[in-house]
């Protein structure tokens, strides 16, 4: 559960990027946060990655008190949730099987488990014939998906993609979107941005629409009946 109470974030003495912001999400929810450029998405996000403190107001996610998290326990935190950027910050001299060990490695993930979790999840974004190959070997689509299996290789309870399909062409913005979907589908919340309207409308979740700081919409989707994916 992600809770968000009258949350306000200031950055010096500009106007605040974020006003007031309430946001309940619960768990297992499918979240697409939409918004123009500079609304407040990416503060938004920040705040809940404990990148950025709230100037004022009440932050909980999966039970976890933010006023009360202190700073050594932030890596617990971000085990349970994972981040996909738009650009992939992949490691190029990685094969992606590595990159996505890499990522287990540096939780102390032993050798035996991250042979046997690498492959599972590889399979879960659809990439199990590329595990040998290099991020210079794929297409955009693919080296999304390979972030997004490194950001779920450690299971957290909640996915955030942030304009994940933004250097996407429209097949492999789908391909992603499909994985994003298939993750949720296992149970991981997911907090989705992106400007592109066609994926929006056809995804048909909860819609929250911020605009200069504030939650201006909040709509449900109704998807859940979704027979596609
Ligand atoms: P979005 O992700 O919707 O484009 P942002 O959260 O990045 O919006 O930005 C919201 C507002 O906060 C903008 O006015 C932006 O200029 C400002 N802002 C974001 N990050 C910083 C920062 N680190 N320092 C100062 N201002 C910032």
């Amino acid at each position: 559960m992600i809770l968000l109470d009258r949350v306000t974030k200031s950055y010096g003495r500009k106007s605040a990027a974020l006003k007031g912001i309430n946001l309940h999400v619960e768990n297992k929810e499918f979240v697409v946060i939409v918004g123009q450029s500079g609304a407040g998405k990416s503060t938004l996000l920040k705040l809940l990655t404990r990148e950025e403190k709230p100037s004022s107001g009440k932050i909980i996610v999966g039970g976890i008190d933010y006023d009360k998290l202190k700073d050594k326990n932030v890596p617990y935190l971000r085990r349970k949730i994972g981040v996909v950027f738009q650009d992939f910050k992949l490691i190029q001299k990685k094969t992606v099987f590595e990159n996505v060990a890499y990522a287990l490695e540096i939780v102390g993930m032993g050798n035996k488990e991250i042979k046997h979790t690498v492959p599972r999840v590889l399979n879960i974004v659809g990439l199990s014939n590329k595990a040998d190959s290099y991020p210079s070997e794929l297409s955009g689509g693919e080296r999304q998906r390979v972030a997004i299996a490194r950001a779920i290789a450690r299971q957290p309870r909640i996915l955030i993609a942030d304009e994940p399909t933004g250097n996407l062409d429209p097949k492999h913005a789908w391909d992603v979107i499909e994985v994003l979907e298939r993750i949720n589908k296992y149970g991981t919340t997911v907090l989705l941005t992106t400007h592109n309207q066609d994926i929006v409308q056809k995804l048909n979740r909860r819609i929250v629409t911020i605009q200069d700081g504030k939650v201006v919409s909040d709509k449900a989707g109704n998807a859940r009946g979704r027979q596609t994916i």
